[in-house]
């Protein structure tokens, strides 16, 4: 990959929630949800975000799109800045990066037909005629697999899967660079999982569409990735390509996550390690190392300094992305 094909660039993101201060209270420390991410993702790429509840993979995610208005930071789109966009202008940026969501259901009008939830994006921002617009639809609805005739019907008559590729095909209207999935298979059944990660996969592969993957199924992130990036309270501590980061992680929160995946082959049980304790509130992280107080290999230097997030080793490409990043001051 070259340097010419990064879509995204997200340099030094924060998001802090300060609560507001009452009268005669002390000011309450404020929650970094996100503090001081930094990652790229090229075109036609699937950076994944994983980690526990609450490290911050979904509100990076919407922040990079400003769902979420982040703190600070840079989010470089093609080289501009979204964060410094106007909201007027941002809502014209919006047609290149769109989101789907865990929960289809939740995301989609109950007033609206199936085919006028899709074509909504269309008649907001582009100048088709009516017919057009339904041929537009009917295109989109084959792309997902769904029949030209469910155009007519309202979400509650899909099925969980259905309603996905709905969701889908709603994304897909304005033809996104970027697609922010944001846990999209996980209130589906497995069987239908499978189906909606591989259409996602077969769109990528036909229009070249770049998606930032967040999901706790560390299966379903080793089948969809090119990248994966392990956020722990906030910070990424390691990023690298798929396969560098399953078969051989470095950073000890990663080895932990990853030794709970299930083996498939009961004769080789994996060598699992168990994360001890709950994850430390993000109002009040450690210092130095954010891990140090679950970390097994902790040393007295990790409570003290904060390990930077550094290369460790570069299997190919010529700007970074085939890297290995690693946060630890030992691995
Ligand atoms: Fe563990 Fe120390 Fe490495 Fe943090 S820096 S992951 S505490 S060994």
């Amino acid at each position: 990959m070259t340097a010419t094909n990064t879509l995204l660039r997200v340099e030094g993101l924060r998001k802090h929630y300060t609560s507001p201060r009452r009268w005669l209270s002390r000011p309450q420390p404020a929650v970094q949800a996100v503090d001081d991410v930094s990652f790229t993702v090229a075109r036609g790429e699937t950076l994944s975000l994983v980690g526990e509840s609450g490290c911050g993979k979904t509100t990076t995610a919407k922040s990079v799109m400003r769902l979420i208005e982040p703190t600070s930071g840079s989010v470089l789109l093609d080289g501009e800045d979204l964060l410094k966009l106007s909201p007027a202008q941002m809502r014209q940026r919006r047609r290149d990066v769109q989101i789907i969501f865990q929960d289809p259901y939740a995301s989609l009008s109950p007033r609206l037909k199936a085919g006028e939830i899709v074509a909504e994006p269309l008649k907001n921002f582009g100048n088709q005629s009516a017919a057009e617009r339904r041929e537009r639809v009917q295109w989109l609805f084959s792309k997902v697999g769904l029949r030209p005739e469910a155009i007519d019907k309202y979400p509650h008559e899909f099925s969980g899967g259905q309603r996905q590729r709905l969701g889908i095909a709603r994304a897909l209207a304005m033809q996104p660079k970027l697609i922010v999935c944001d846990e999209p298979v996980s209130a589906l059944d497995v069987s239908v999982q499978a189906q909606v990660v591989n259409l996602l996969m077969d769109l990528q592969a036909e229009f070249g569409i770049a998606y930032i993957f967040v999901a706790h199924d560390l299966s379903v992130v080793r089948h969809i990735s090119h990248r994966v990036a392990v956020m722990y309270l906030g910070r990424i501590v390691e990023l690298a390509d798929r396969d560098t980061l399953f078969n051989a992680p470095r950073h000890p929160y990663t080895q932990i996550l990853l030794s709970a995946v299930p083996v498939p082959n009961p004769r080789s049980p994996a060598q699992r390690m168990l994360l001890q304790g709950d994850p430390p509130s993000p109002a009040n992280p450690p210092s130095g190392c954010r891990f140090h107080t679950r970390c097994p290999l902790a040393q007295p230097v990790c409570k003290e300094q904060a390990p930077p997030l550094s290369v460790r080793a570069a299997t190919a490409g010529t700007d970074g992305r085939q890297e290995h990043w690693v946060a630890c001051h030992f691995r």
